[in-house]
Parts: C-alpha cells; structure tokens; sequence
C-alpha cells in the first residue's frame, strides 16, 4: 500500500492550484494522481478566457458587479456566500498566475486585456487569445515541477475509502502496469472535472465521464443539482466541437436560415452576449420552427465578419483552425454552421467554501479529510447556469482555498489505514468486468445512452421524454451486466477503463433524469416545456440524491443567501 499525506486526485486547473497551494508547507508530502497526463487534462482546452472585475478596459467594474452578473445568471440558485468569495477574489487570483508567468493578451498601454462575455455587464474576461486554458495550466505545471510535487500520471482512482465519515484513502489503478493498489492518505481532494460525456453532442474530452463525482455517491455523499447541465450554443455543428463564446464577445452575428439575427426576438438588449442556456433554447427554438440551416437544418450559422480579418487572427487564432479542420469552413470566406452542444456539468460533489465535503444533513455534517474543487463539486457558485469565465476562476479560486484549508487541516488528523476489504472489492469488481463473457459491448452501450440523453434530457425537456429515458437508462444499466471486453490483458487496457467510466455514466445519468423529473419548473439550464417558468416558491432549492439500492432517493436544501459583505440580492425576474 502506497500513503501519502496528501492525496489530489484529477490535475486539470483545480487539482493543480490545490496541490501548489498545500506544497507551500514543505514538511507535507502532497502527491497528484491522474488518469490522463497533467497537461492533456480539459482544463487546457479552455478557450475564452477567466472573469474578474480588473477595470483595466473601463472604469465601472466591482467586485459586485460580478457577483450580481453570476447570481443573475444563475437564475438566483447559485449559494450568494460562495459567489461573493468568486467574484471578490477574483484579482488577486488573476494577478498571482500573472506572476508566475502567465502570457495573457495585453492592452495597448501594457495593462492585461479584458473582453465581452455573456451575462457580464462589463468587459471582464482576461484570455490569453484563445487558448487560456492551455496558458494557465503550463504555467500552474511548470510551478509544480520546480517544487517536485510526486505526479502519478494515468493512475487511475477506482474507489473512495471513507470510514464514519473519515477519508481513509483511495484505491487506485496503474493503467501502465494494470496493478490495482491503494494510497492512504489523511486528506484527499477530488478535482476530477465534468460529466459531459453522458451526451451525444459535447465539448467535452473524453476523460470527461463524472468518475469523481460517483466515486463519491457510492460511498453515500449525496449529489447537488445533477439535473442541471449547460448547453453551450456554439458547437460546431455535426462534432459539437466548442466554437469559444469569445467569437460573440468579439462581435460575431448569429443568423438564422432568413439571414436575420433572432436574437433580438429572445434577448433584446444583450443580443448574442445574452448567457449560455439563453442564447441555446433560442437556437434550438429556430432550429425546431424550420428555420435552421444546411441541408440537415438542425443547425444556424455564426457570421464572423463583423469582426474582421486583423482582429479574428490575433484575438480567435483557435476557433479560425477548429473552423477550418473539423468543419472545412473557413470563418473569414463564410459562415460557420453551429447547434447547441452539452459543456459544463452545473451539479457535483457538495461542498462548503473551503472544499470540505458536506452531507448538507441537518447537522451539515462534514467528511473529515474529503475535500472536492472545480467542476466535480458543487460550491454552489453557478447555480442553474454558469456564465462564461466563471469556470476557470471558480478552479483557481476554491481550488486555492482548498489547498490552504487542507494544509491547515491535515496536522490535526490521525493517520489512515485502507483495509484488505477495501482493496478486494475494487478487484473483484474490475475481474468481473475482465471476466464478463455476456454478449454486449461498452461501446453500443455508450452510444445508446448519449443519443437517448441528447434527445430526451437535452435542452428542452418533458415528464413523457425524461420517463422514457428513464426506463431507458434501467435497460441499458441490466445489459451493462452482462458486457465482455474484448482486450483481457493487464497492461494499458483502456477497453477496461472505457467500461469502468461507462459504468460511472451510467449511473449519474439516472441522477441527471430524476432530479430533472421531479423539478416541475423551468430554471437556468434546465428546461421543462410543461413547466415553462421559474417557480421560486416550490423551487428555489438545492437537489440532492443520495443512492439507494433502489436508485436516487431525492432530497433538498436551502439556497445560501447570506454573503458576508454585502446585502444579498434578492430574487428577481430574469431578463436580458
Ligand atoms: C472546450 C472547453 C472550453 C472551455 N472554455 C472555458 C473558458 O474559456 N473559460 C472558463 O471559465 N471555462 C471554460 N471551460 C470550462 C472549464 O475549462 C472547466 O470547467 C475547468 O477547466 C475544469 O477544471 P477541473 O480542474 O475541475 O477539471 P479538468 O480540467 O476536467 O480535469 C479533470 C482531471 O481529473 C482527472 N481524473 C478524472 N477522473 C479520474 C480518475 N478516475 N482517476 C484519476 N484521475 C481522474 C483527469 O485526468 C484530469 O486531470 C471550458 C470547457 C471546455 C470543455
């Protein structure tokens, strides 16, 4: 059995800034555990760019400012301490990666560039052209090898260890040598990304199948807001490849088969820089009306020349070559045909602001040594819709934040112990999978779930569609039971790991359908057509599903409406 006191399992944006942060005490032996190498992880597809309010292209931005723009475009679900803690620590965050290296794009007077978003009323996102992601994270590695930080790359965790609701440790699989062991560790942090993948069409790397996330709901944590899933409006159509929104931001039109920008039908004054879930139920309407375009018509077209030629190759270098290789478009000879695309997972992992996992019981009672940052947890800070921007930040931030309360924390706790048990059962789940000689495949499975999940649970829903996803789902959940894989080797078997991460998205998909069953009302990203408005009396909480033999037993809580600085914002109609 391998130990360490640390444990960060997933080394995107969150897991890096939090084993930085903890490798700032150097008596701690913090290790980082991946099952994709660090630099391959989503975080370095980010695109457009990372929010705070630096007023660096005009003078009326605020700390508030963001706060209130994030809270709005959450649809008011989002906790308003968490987002306060975003959206005010914001600049100090931006300026230490400044520091460590990070190339963003300048302004003319030297001062770091910020551009347009959607749902943010001031010129807020900081990027690096298009490739922010891949900036940060280089700089967030290189800063980890310095100080030799232990990387297990492509490890795979298989199992959380908790005892009485004490992290023990995580059992773990060497994709290389296909060795199955445990690492104890008095601390663990989950910062293992999206569960995107579960649909057909998505930005999302393929690494991007919720592990962490059912990790933690088969060892009893419950799952919060799992039925609300962004869909970003500009997929390439087809692949559903990200397009990023900082086109939009830099001026790109969205038209319909008529030639006409109907964005003014849905959002009059933001136009195409109304947020995500907005500006896609717009497109999909058009796209269902008739008025899509190509020969398939399930699709509308992004016109780039507003913005113009000097401008698209300097600040868009990444969407000119997405375009151009995967579509066989060129943006600056005509426009490129795009369709809403799933892109970030709202739900995960419950957390308080440090990272420490809650059971958000009556008690709030907390898993000692179990911490959870970036997109697997869920703060709350986007709520029912994230905005642009805010993703990377809310990595960095409580990534960092839970870094430091890790280091404070783990001086105090008792060492940990995985037992024989716990290892076997993780063996005895992976033979099983290796011995399975029934006659379905991981891959027809996979398939079938993303489509149903696309087309029933997708960006507009109905109790008739999601009740046939639903039984669906169960289908493919019994003929999971009976897969054989085909490669029965050991060593770098990635048919058994697909099948291992098919089984996770399996599973938080009956999460995703029933809490979106039960949620009668229409908010942020999620759509009910039956029920097309807000309903803040019946609905203005937080889902949570705890597992039971039986499937997702559903809970609720209270919406944070307590910031520390500020009054809180109170509900209002969302309007852009
Ligand atoms: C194409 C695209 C563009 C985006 N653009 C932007 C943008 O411009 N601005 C913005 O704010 N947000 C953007 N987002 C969202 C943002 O990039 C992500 O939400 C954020 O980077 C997530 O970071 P993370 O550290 O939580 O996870 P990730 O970067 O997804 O990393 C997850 C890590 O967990 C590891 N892992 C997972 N499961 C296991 C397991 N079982 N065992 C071991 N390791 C595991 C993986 O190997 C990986 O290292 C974009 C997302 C996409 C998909």
């Amino acid at each position: 059995m391998l130990e360490h006191g640390v444990l960060i399992v997933g080394s995107g944006l969150a897991g890096m800034r939090a084993a930085l942060e903890v490798s700032e005490d150097p008596d701690l032996d913090v290790a980082l555990l991946t099952k994709v190498h660090p630099l391959r992880s989503h975080s370095g597809a980010a695109q457009g760019g990372i929010a705070a309010s630096l007023n660096n292209s005009n003078d009326e931005d605020s700390w508030e400012l963001h706060m209130y723009d994030t809270v709005k475009g959450a649809d008011f679900l989002a906790d308003q301490n968490a987002a306060e803690i975003l959206a005010r620590e914001a600049p100090e965050n931006i300026f230490e990666l400044e520091h460590w290296g990070c190339a963003f794009s300048r302004l003319e007077n030297g001062l770091i560039a910020q551009r347009r978003f959607g749902g943010h009323t001031q010129p807020r996102a900081v990027y690096a052209a298009d490739r922010t992601g891949h900036a940060l994270l280089t700089v967030l590695f290189e800063q980890l090898f310095r100080r030799g930080v232990k990387v297990y790359s492509e490890w795979y965790a298989l199992d959380l260890v908790l005892r009485d609701n004490v992290c023990q440790g995580v059992v773990v699989y060497d994709i290389l040598t296909g060795q199955i062991d445990a690492i104890a560790a008095k601390a663990v942090l989950f910062a293992t990304g999206g569960y995107g993948r579960a649909f057909q069409t998505t930005t999302n790397a393929a690494a991007s199948t919720g592990d962490g996330i059912v990790m933690a709901y088969r060892a009893g944590i419950p799952l919060e807001d799992m039925e609300f899933v962004q869909f970003h409006p500009t997929g390439l159509q087809g692949s559903g490849i990200l397009l990023s929104e900082a086109a939009r931001g830099e001026g790109a039109h969205i038209l319909n088969a008529e030639g006409r920008r109907f964005m003014e039908d849905y959002a009059p004054e933001r136009m195409e820089l109304a947020p995500r879930d907005i500006v896609a139920r717009a497109e999909q309407t058009e796209i269902d009306e008739g008025r899509g375009v190509t020969d398939k018509k399930d699709s509308v077209f992004m016109d780039f020349s507003p913005i113009g030629e000097e401008r698209i190759r300097y600040a868009l270098p990444s969407v000119l070559h997405l375009a151009r290789d995967f579509a066989g478009i060129d943006p600056l000879q005509a426009p490129v045909p795009i369709q809403p695309t799933a892109h970030y997972s709202m739900g995960g992992i419950p957390c308080d602001v440090d990272g420490m996992v809650r059971l958000k019981d009556q008690n709030d009672t907390p898993i000692v040594g179990f911490y959870a940052a970036g997109e697997c947890s869920c703060v709350s800070v986007h709520g029912a819709n994230r905005l642009g921007t805010n993703s990377l930040l809310e990595a960095v931030v409580f990534g960092r934040r839970a870094g430091r309360a890790i280091r404070t924390a783990v001086r105090d706790l008792a060492p940990t112990r995985i037992e024989e048990g716990d290892l076997q059962r993780a063996v005895a789940e992976v033979d099983r999978l290796l011995k399975g000689d029934g006659p379905e495949r991981a891959g027809a499975i996979r398939q079938e779930l993303r489509e149903v999940m696309m087309i029933d649970c997708g960006v507009f829903r109905t109790r008739p569609q999601l009740e046939n996803c639903l039984s669906t789902l169960k289908n493919l959940q019994e003929r999971y039971q009976r897969i054989a894989i085909d490669d029965k080797g050991w060593q770098f078997n990635t048919d058994l790991v697909e099948a291992i991460e098919l089984g996770h998205m399996l599973e938080y998909a009956e999460v995703i359908i029933t809490g979106a069953l039960a949620r009668e009302e229409s908010r942020g990203g999620h759509f009910r057509k039956d029920f097309p408005t807000r309903d803040d009396q019946r609905w203005h909480k937080h889902t949570l599903a705890y597992r039971t033999d039986d499937g997702p037993r559903l809970a609720y809580a209270d919406v944070n409406m307590q910031p520390q600085y500020r009054d809180p914002f109170p509900l209002e109609e969302r309007k852009y």
